[in-house]
């Protein structure tokens, strides 16, 4: 991000925040040069991504529904909306989402990679509702791992 005032191209982001229902996030940076601070509104970016289901089946990756999910099992559990966002923007930046089709198991163990420190009951939930499992052997295959 340059800065608008010295044309820098060395800005560092040092507020970061969610605004109007999740589309847009408004950060504030400082140019490393000039120390210029300004106001950016970046909006969401799209993924092109497919996601191959467990059952087989494929659809195209839908950030809301990684954020549901997320929302869902994390929230409250000092994971704020801000916190949540940050999180998926870090896992759209991973390499192995930058391809053409990821399984939903790799998002559901990034998203335990990233969550670690988190607590399991809230990751089962998560694992229930991101990836649909249903069945008894769902959980104790989550479980095992
Ligand atoms: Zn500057």
């Amino acid at each position: 991000m340059k800065c608008p005032k010295c044309n820098n191209m060395e800005t560092k982001v040092i507020d970061s925040r969610v605004v109007e229902a999740w589309f847009w996030i408004r950060r504030r940076r400082s140019c490393e040069y000039c120390e210029h601070r300004f106001t950016t509104y970046e909006k969401v970016a799209v993924t092109d991504l497919i996601v191959a289901k467990r059952d087989g089946t494929k659809e195209m990756y839908d950030r809301d529904k990684l954020r549901r999910a997320l929302v869902v099992s994390f929230w409250k559990k000092n994971l704020s909306l801000e916190k949540i966002e940050e999180i998926i923007s870090q896992l759209e930046n991973k390499r192995s989402w930058m391809g053409k089709e990821i399984t939903s198991k790799k998002i559901g163990e990034d998203v335990l990679n990233t969550l670690k420190n988190e607590n399991d009951v809230a990751y089962i939930r998560f694992a229930s509702v991101f990836m649909e499992f249903e069945t008894k052997a769902d959980f104790q295959e989550i479980l095992r791992e």
